[in-house]
């Protein structure tokens, strides 16, 4: 398993809207669509976020159900992971964003390991009593969790969780790299990210992504320091300098060649599913 990458393809995100990129998929039945493709294309793990008849982040459990329901219905042979975000809407309550995993109970989901100001306009609050909440309920129901560090001190407040019994070991952690107020997306910073989880949490596995300008650093970075990569338009409307992505399998596509001019391959699901112990 040495040489296989797990790509995950982040296909929508809370944010970007038609008028950033028409390509941007935001219904269920668009989403359904958009995963299938980016799984024929390479993606292992497909990161949901779901958005309202106003194209507005959401977390109304009811639009992940329809998704999945379209998925299996359209493309029963897709064997896809399904990751799906708790923070996909910055005024969800505590029960909302967990309400889906509890009915639909993914494979995994993101968790947000603290705090920050986002995108310089709102808080991105993560209390610590429903870390402690969404930690305990995700062991109960199965759920692998995804830990999304914007910063080193995310690493670390993963660690305490992790001694506390709240997360279980092995981890596999998210890197998101350049987020404004997070860290910025740089190698030294990727290789500072990577032996900060090693020395705190060791026996771990990770994942990066880089946003805006730092996406191909990142990339290239993932793959050369043996970690998976996360593509897709949440984190980069933009495929290269002034020219918008096509398509979400346009990203899986790229980082299917820059894996294998490496040397390596993309990791099926099936072979996912062993690196992150999701059959355990
Ligand atoms: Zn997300």
């Amino acid at each position: 398993m040495a040489n296989k990458t797990i790509i995950t393809v982040a296909t929508t995100g809370a944010w970007p809207k038609k008028e950033n990129n028409p390509n941007v998929p935001m219904t269920p039945s668009e989403i359904a669509d958009d995963v299938y493709a980016c799984w024929k294309a390479g993606a292992a793990v497909a990161h949901l976020h779901m958005r309202d008849d106003e194209g507005n982040g959401t977390m109304d459990a009811a639009k992940f159900r329809e998704t999945v329901e379209l998925l299996h219905e359209r493309y029963p042979d897709c064997d896809i992971i399904l990751n799906m975000t708790t923070s996909g809407d910055l005024n969800a309550t505590d029960e909302t964003r967990q309400a889906h995993l509890k009915e639909l109970r993914p494979e995994m989901a993101s968790y947000d390991c603290g705090s920050m100001n986002w995108m310089n306009s709102s808080l991105f609050l993560n209390h610590p009593q429903f870390l402690e909440e969404l930690g305990k309920n995700m062991q109960e129901w199965g759920v692998k969790p995804e830990i999304e560090a914007f910063d080193p001190g995310m690493i670390a407040n993963a660690a305490y969780y992790l001694k506390k019994g709240v997360l279980k070991a092995p981890l596999h952690f998210q890197f998101c790299m350049g987020c404004a107020n997070g860290i910025p997306g740089s190698m030294k910073n990727l290789v500072f990210m990577k032996e900060t989880m090693e020395s705190l949490c060791p026996g771990s596995t990770w994942s990066c992504f880089g946003v805006g300008r730092s996406a191909m650093e990142m990339l290239y970075g993932a793959v050369a320091m043996g970690g998976h990569i996360r593509v897709g338009m949440e984190d980069n409307v933009m495929y290269g300098k002034g020219q918008l992505a096509e398509s979400n399998a346009q990203f899986v596509e790229r980082a299917v060649r820059v894996i294998r001019e490496f040397g390596g391959e993309a990791a099926t699901p099936a072979e996912a599913r062993e690196i992150l112990g999701l059959n355990k």
